[in-house]
Order: C-alpha cells, then sequence, then structure tokens
C-alpha cells in the first residue's frame, strides 16, 4: 500500500524467529561502536529480534546509551555515510532516532540517556523476555492476536501491547534510578531564605535531577542547580537527606539532598525545565512544598542551620 507521499504502509506482520537478527544486530553494534568510540557508555540490541525464539517484525532494535545529547549531531555526518540516517521527526525530548535499510531488515537505532527510564526500561523489558519463558510466552500470544486484528494500524498494534509492558516492568522488573539536589538558602534581611522551584511535572520541590555515568553525588547536585537556576552554589555535604518514591507505578526512585548556600548571583530558570524560581522565608517556603518528604527535608535543613547559627553565636 502506498501513501500519497510515496511513502509504503508497512502492515503489521509476524515472523518466526530468526538467528540473523542475532547477526544483523552484532553487526550494528559494531557500526555504532566504531562511530561513538568512549561517548556510547552501552550498546544492546533490544525489543523483540533480540530474544532468541520469540516472534517478531523484522525489525531491528539497536539501543546506544551515551551520557547526554550535547555531543551527538556531531556524529550525524558519518552515520549517514554509513547508512544510518537521522530522522528528527521522530526524535523525542528522551530518545534521537535513526533508520537504516541497509539490511534486508529495517534497522532503528534508538539514541538515550545511560540510567534514564527509556534505556532502563529497554534494557529491563528485553532481559526479562529472555529469561522468563511464561512472560515470553504471553508476550508472543498477545502480539499475535494484535497484529491479526490490527493488521493495518501499526500505532494500535503498539499501544495494544504497552499495557503489558508496563505489568512486566511493574511486577518483574526491579528498576532504579537516582537524583541529587540541594536545598539551596541565603540569608537575606537577616532571615534564611530558600530556594524553590516549580519543575516541569508541575510540582515545587528543591533543584535537582538524574546522575549522569560517571558522575560523584556532589557533581550532579552542583551541575543540576546550575542547570535549574544559574546559580553557583556551596555545597555542605555534612548534610545528606535521602528519600525514596515510585514513579510510573515501575521505577524505584531515589533523591538525595545536600544543602547549598549562595550569596551572589541572580536565579534564573532553566528554559522548558524549570517554570518557577522562588527565595522564600522558611514558612513560606514550606507552604509552597508539595510533598511530605520534600517538608521533611525542609525542617531537617531549618533544624541543621538554625543549630549552626546557635554554635557560631555562642
Ligand atoms: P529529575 O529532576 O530527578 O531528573 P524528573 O523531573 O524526571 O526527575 P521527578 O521529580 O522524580 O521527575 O517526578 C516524577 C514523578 O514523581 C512526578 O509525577 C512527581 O510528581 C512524582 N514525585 C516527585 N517527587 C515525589 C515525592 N517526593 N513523592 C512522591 N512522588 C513524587
Amino acid at each position: 500500500m502506498e501513501f500519497a507521499s510515496g511513502q509504503k504502509k508497512e502492515s503489521v506482520r509476524l515472523q518466526p524467529y530468526n538467528p540473523e537478527w542475532a547477526n544483523i544486530g552484532e553487526l550494528v553494534k559494531k557500526d555504532m561502536q566504531s562511530v561513538f568510540l568512549q561517548t556510547a557508555i552501552d550498546i544492546r540490541h533490544i525489543g523483540s529480534t533480540a530474544v532468541p525464539g520469540l516472534k517478531a517484525r523484522p525489525i531491528i532494535d539497536i539501543a546506544v546509551a551515551v551520557r547526554d545529547f550535547k555531543n551527538i549531531p556531531q556524529f550525524y555526518g558519518t552515520l549517514d555515510e554509513l547508512g544510518y540516517h537521522h530522522k528528527p521527526e521522530s526524535d523525542s525530548e528522551n530518545r534521537i532516532f535513526l533508520y537504516s535499510q541497509k539490511s534486508k531488515f529495517n534497522i532503528y537505532v534508538h539514541i538515550v540517556i545511560h540510567g534514564k527510564t527509556l534505556w532502563n526500561s529497554y534494557v529491563a523489558f528485553c532481559d526479562c523476555l529472555k529469561k522468563d519463558k511464561e512472560v515470553r510466552r504471553k508476550y508472543e500470544e498477545l502480539k499475535e492476536s494484535l497484529a491479526s486484528r490490527y493488521t493495518f494500524d501499526r500505532r494500535a498494534y503498539s499501544s495494544g501491547k504497552s499495557e503489558f509492558v508496563r505489568r512486566v516492568l511493574r511486577t518483574k522488573c526491579d528498576i532504579k534510578e537516582r537524583s541529587c539536589g540541594a536545598v539551596v538558602w541565603r540569608m537575606r534581611g537577616g532571615r534564611r531564605h530558600y530556594i524553590i522551584i516549580k519543575n516541569r511535572s508541575g510540582h515545587n520541590g528543591f533543584p535537582k535531577g538524574h546522575m549522569e555515568y560517571g558522575e560523584s553525588e556532589e557533581e550532579t547536585a552542583e551541575r543540576e542547580i546550575l542547570e535549574e537556576t544559574s546559580l553557583k552554589v556551596t555545597l555542605d555535604t555534612s548534610f545528606r537527606s535521602e528519600y525514596r518514591y515510585l514513579v510510573d507505578g515501575y521505577i524505584h526512585k531515589s533523591t538525595l539532598y545536600f544543602l547549598a548556600n549562595y550569596s551572589e548571583g541572580t536565579f534564573r530558570p532553566q528554559k522548558g525545565e524549570v517554570y518557577g524560581i522562588w527565595l522564600l522565608p522558611y514558612e513560606e517556603a514550606y507552604e509552597q512544598l508539595d510533598y511530605e518528604q520534600d517538608r521533611r527535608v525542609l525542617r531537617l535543613a531549618e533544624k541543621r542551620l538554625a543549630h549552626d547559627e546557635a554554635e557560631k553565636k555562642r
């Protein structure tokens, strides 16, 4: 079937497992290694074609884990020469997408951030399919029924699978993520004031973010504070307050906060990431926080700073 654009409409057709998929997967991984060198932290064949014995649409999905996306565009030229083409309209905030038709199977390359949810989920789900025969059998059954129902509707086919994937991630996988940040404060008019930010997910909290590969907790906290608020701070790592929560029902996230002080500089919210920043006295900052765990961190920070102040006055 042809679209007006001339693009072929792909139907959903499952094929029995083909060991050639693994060979192509290895070749693509080698290509990626030769291009990205040290920039690639890890490269994996993911998705159904990576799972021996599983029926699949013949698409070779390769995930390349990188520390961040800053330097990736410089590789597009070389990738293009090797037959891997960047498709910006398929990029998302969390993924850079390339495709290739250099083999008789479609090849998709997903460049993602190491340690973030997309990478963690790709790897965990695929590993689970490889290890757990029962999950594999149920997944294949579901795919067969979706493929016969939605043969010409790839989108419906894919969204039919996502509830299953989420359930497996929730019940069979142990995905851990970690962020670091700080309770940032300064003296103003003789009172302690605290930085509160409104983040992308719409809740008010402290500056913090994902630990990049190879970073220490302190490096993450300083980098995230600088990126999110533009403030250069002095960290006090003798204060550590950590808590855990579950994101989307399956990601076991832990967040660590230090204390951080600044005496000069103006704050500016990071575009697209931070929707507001306030510098508030303790009571008002406390009122603004959405989560009890954050309120507890602030109580501990205030207690500690009040104690330090009293000690100094002695
Ligand atoms: P990061 O800034 O660490 O990179 P993020 O901005 O992607 O992370 P989180 O702040 O962890 O995401 O928020 C993810 C989800 O978890 C949101 O729905 C948020 O409301 C919820 N969440 C955040 N903090 C807590 C908490 N202390 N307790 C419960 N849920 C929380």
